[in-house]
């Protein structure tokens, strides 16, 4: 038995915030993992119809929505027999990486140490192995992320135009966001949206997403007409799904924090 289950096993769970007789129900519960305190925050939903925990990946966070009137003594038995899971997810947390001088990124799969050069002003300068950028230290970050974003810009948007090509459909526009729950999107009207972050990724991943959201362009569902089409724009299809499900969370330990929920196994309808 791994020794963080023999911890578990040993603590189990409790309810921190207790209240009184006359006050507001627990916000929270705890459970130790590894000798670490875990915190579990707990919403009350009256639209939710089941408890459901889910990871928020970029904070690290946990949180449980429980639906009205489920008792403490549910939802601490949820969490308990999640408590392998959790353990799981804090295991596999990715430590956050901010976008700071000496910080090495991977730029289409590559990695550049970030730089701070006074003489650079304002721009950000990439080389083989360097981002480079001047002025005040305490923007670089910023700069950085800009500056990866722009270039998300254009890279995604040419593999989505070659693809694009390819399949003889038009798109009728491309956006690149910070997406949270999936890498790209497809609208019914030709617009594509898709992860900056994809920048950080492998370039032939980044034409995977853009070959996938294209293929939607002709097939608005996941149907085995819209696998074989996708495959056909990118052969490699099963090779980068397989890349992303590995490597895809620890594009978002990079730069600024957004919320992305990640659903413990079994707690919730999707
Ligand atoms: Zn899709």
């Amino acid at each position: 038995m791994p020794d963080f289950f023999k911890a578990l096993s040993r603590s189990g769970t409790r309810s921190v915030k207790r209240p009184g007789l006359l006050s507001t129900p627990p916000t929270s519960l705890s459970l130790a993992i590894d000798g670490q305190d875990i915190e579990i925050r707990i919403v009350r939903s009256a639209q939710a119809t089941r408890l459901t925990l889910r990871q928020d990946i970029r904070s690290g966070g946990f949180r449980l929505t429980l639906p009205l009137g489920v008792s403490m003594q549910t939802a601490d038995d949820m969490v308990r027999r999640h408590s392998g899971w959790l353990a799981a997810q804090i295991r596999k947390s990715p430590q956050k990486v901010a976008f700071e001088p000496g910080v090495p990124v991977p730029v289409c799969g590559r990695d550049r140490l970030i730089r701070h050069d006074p003489e650079t002003g304002h721009r950000v300068i990439m080389s083989d192995d360097a981002l480079t950028t001047g002025g005040d230290p305490c923007h670089v970050p910023r700069r950085v992320e800009d500056f990866l974003r722009l270039l998300a810009r254009d890279s995604l948007g040419s593999h989505v135009r070659h693809h694009a090509q390819r399949l003889g459909r038009p798109v009728t526009g491309i956006a690149v966001r910070d997406t949270v729950s999936r890498w790209g999107s497809c609208s019914s009207t030709g617009r594509i949206n898709l992860s900056w972050r994809l920048i950080l990724a492998p370039e032939w991943i980044a034409s995977y997403v853009a070959a996938h959201e294209v293929a939607h362009l002709a097939e608005m569902n996941h149907g085995p007409r819209f696998w074989r089409l996708c495959r056909e724009l990118f052969p490699e299809t099963d090779a980068a799904r397989a890349w992303l499900r590995h490597h895809g969370t620890g594009l978002h330990r990079y730069g600024g924090p957004a919320p992305v929920p990640q659903k413990a196994p079994e707690s919730g309808k999707n």
